[in-house]
């Protein structure tokens, strides 16, 4: 009467190919290094709906003989390794002999090929692990593999499936990182017909990351080479001006693979110590060319992890010639120049605007600092929107009629900023220090809410409109926050294959680098929230889009940790909190002040 038995081996196969296909970006991947690993010099890939319904990769390699083919989709078979030995000297993509037949288990596959140099090619079709008839087949040298209906066996993935565009935001980053990873090849991209990108073959990685990444950041690279066996690697690494507040703008390859690796991670955020700064990292391209035995690769289903023998040799060896070419180059003179924006400096004119400002968007001009206005939002009329940071351009408060607000302005309570970052505020019972960016940045969040709300937003035509050009992934999630960016006033053109041109901001963006806005926003905003899109339009996750893009705009227009207030700004933004009666934590939920009551001070020195 027992209860155990053992799985058919169309279920078994299914389950393994769980491991390794996860959705369409890893057929792509799995059958781009089969046709590397054949030796191609073009790879050409065709995707229909995101990968949903078709993904054909077309190669100009070795082949695959006619009796071979049946056994290539045949589970643990595989023309890379032989034994166990072979394992520790693996110079191929591939070596497990599973990828093929999992896509088969789960997919309708074709497999269309000529091997070089012979007059006749062969076709072979399986649908969810069953197997036709070879068949002989005009052909190109060279192998087609199709796979259509993704997952058409195994519902409960089909329903994990995301849009279209974030589908093709996957396959877009992993045909990147081949691109970056084979010079040499040429490849080619078409998505619904379109052609996303076609990349002549290159002797070296520059002009394609000049193509993902942008003219300005290839023509900048630094090149580091470490020659002496067993690490040799190449880096092209961008100078610090060109961080990014994410680790995607970094790739290690190994012997042509992408993988990542936390030492090495590591390696590159200790050779840019001191450069950038904190929160911002590196954009770096580092090839390692280890010796196999250096190597275990087989440690992950996909290989995207790999141990290496003398981990900590080859961090410090990495961050070594690093550092040395950084510091060759010189940069570091530039870099607080580059990075931080000067505190500024104090100017009337400004800081009577500033009072304006946060006076005239609560509504409650004068009676802001003695009591509590009611909630009257009035909203600015348009040109007269807060500059950067809440705090207007010189000039833009004394001619407004508002002005006796600075009189309102005279603090009974006293204030400091101290140490650039901090409120020290005393209060009737105590003192309050308080985080100057935390609390401007709820001051804003408020205030751009109520914009938005009444679609007051004012825009900024950009006189010189900004280029900016991205990578395939970058820009297909771009594209899903369109609608959302626009109504925050955010607009930009297609441009090209890969650039877009931003044309307006919002107003109170205006003194803003746009492309580090539009390069921040993709890093921080775009790759972490669901998008509308992605989960079938729904309200929830349409605001919740709406929702991280105040947030991020409320953090970039509010005064920065290290810019130095001038008293009356300082006596405006408290004003602005009273008002507002504000919650005591900051947009990203950090705690914006801290009270001590007079009695925690005399327990705390033990008056009491
Ligand atoms: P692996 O790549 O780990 O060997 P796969 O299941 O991906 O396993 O492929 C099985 C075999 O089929 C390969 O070892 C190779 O011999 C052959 N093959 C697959 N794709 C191609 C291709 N595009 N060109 C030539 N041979 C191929
Ligand atoms: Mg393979």
């Amino acid at each position: 009467m027992g209860i155990i038995r053992k799985l058919d081996a169309a279920l078994v196969n299914q389950i393994a190919a769980g491991e390794v296909i996860d959705r369409p970006a890893s057929v792509v991947k799995e059958l781009v290094e089969n046709a590397l690993d054949a030796g191609a010099h073009r790879v050409s890939v065709e995707i229909e709906a995101g990968g949903r319904n078709l993904i054909r990769v077309s190669d100009d390699g070795g082949g695959i003989a006619p009796d071979d083919l049946p056994l290539a989709l045949a589970p643990h078979a595989t023309s890379k390794i032989r034994s166990a030995d072979d394992l520790f000297a693996v110079r191929t993509l591939g070596f497990r002999g599973e990828a093929l037949a999992s896509i088969a288990a789960i997919s309708h596959l074709t497999l269309v090929s000529r091997v070089r140099g012979t007059p006749e090619g062969a076709s072979l079709e399986v649908r969810g692990g069953a197997c036709g008839a070879v068949q002989a087949a005009g052909a190109a040298e060279g192998t087609v593999a199709e796979v259509r209906n993704l997952f058409f066996n195994v519902p409960v993935r089909r329903g994990f499936l995301r849009s279209v565009s974030v589908e093709y935001a996957h396959i877009a980053e992993t045909m990147t990182r081949f691109a970056l990873a084979h010079p040499a090849v040429r490849f080619e991209l078409r998505h619904d017909g379109k052609l996303e990108f076609a990349l002549p073959p290159a002797e070296d990685p520059r002009p394609r990351i000049a193509r993902f990444y942008g003219e300005d950041l290839a023509k900048a690279l630094l090149v580091a080479r470490a020659a002496d066996p067993p690490f040799s690697f190449t880096a092209w690494i961008a100078p610090p001006a060109f961080t990014r507040p994410n680790l995607q703008g970094q790739y290690v390859f190994l012997g042509g693979r992408f993988i990542r690796d936390k030492s090495i991670s590591h390696a590159l955020r200790e050779a840019y110590r001191e450069l950038v700064m904190e929160g911002r990292h590196p954009v770096a391209f580092l090839y390692l060319d280890l010796p196999p035995s250096e190597v275990d690769v087989n440690v992950h289903p996909t290989k995207i992890e790999v141990r290496f023998r003398n981990g900590w040799r080859l961090h410090d060896r990495v961050v070594e010639v690093l550092r040395a070419e950084l510091m060759r180059a010189d940069l570091i003179p530039k870099i607080p120049v580059a990075d931080r924006p000067p505190p500024p400096a104090f100017d009337p004119a400004r800081v009577q605007g500033a009072i304006f400002d946060f006076f005239s968007r609560s509504g409650g001009v004068g009676a802001a600092a003695t009591a509590p206005a009611p909630p009257s939002p009035s909203l600015p009329a348009a040109g007269s929107d807060p500059g950067p940071g809440g705090l207007p351009a010189p000039g833009s408060g004394p001619e407004n009629p508002a002005t006796p607000a600075v009189q309102a302005a005279v603090p009974p309570p006293r204030r400091w900023q101290v140490h650039g970052r901090y409120l020290v505020e005393e209060l009737p019972d105590g003192i309050a220090v308080i985080d100057q960016h935390a609390l401007h940045e709820r001051v804003r969040l408020e205030a751009i809410r109520r914009q938005w709300e009444r679609d007051a937003i004012v825009r900024q035509r950009l006189l010189v409109p900004a280029v900016v050009e991205l990578t395939p992934r970058e820009l297909a999630r771009l594209e899903e926050s369109r609608p959302a960016l626009e109504s925050f006033g955010i607009e930009w053109e297609d441009f090209g294959e890969h650039t877009v041109v931003v044309r307006t901001v919002p107003d109170f963006l205006r003194d803003e680098d746009p492309v580090r806005l539009l390069r921040d926003y993709l890093a921080q905003v775009a790759e972490t929230t669901d998008r509308p899109e992605a989960t079938g339009g729904s309200e929830r996750a349409a605001a919740g889009l709406v929702d991280a893009i105040l947030h991020f705009l409320a953090c970039r227009s509010a005064v920065k940790a290290g810019e130095s207030l001038a008293p009356a700004e300082i006596d405006a933004l408290l004003a602005e909190r009273d008002r507002l009666e504000l919650a005591a934590t900051c947009a990203h939920g950090r705690p914006v002040a801290l009270k001590l009551t007079l009695s925690d001070l005399e327990r705390y020195f033990k008056r009491t």
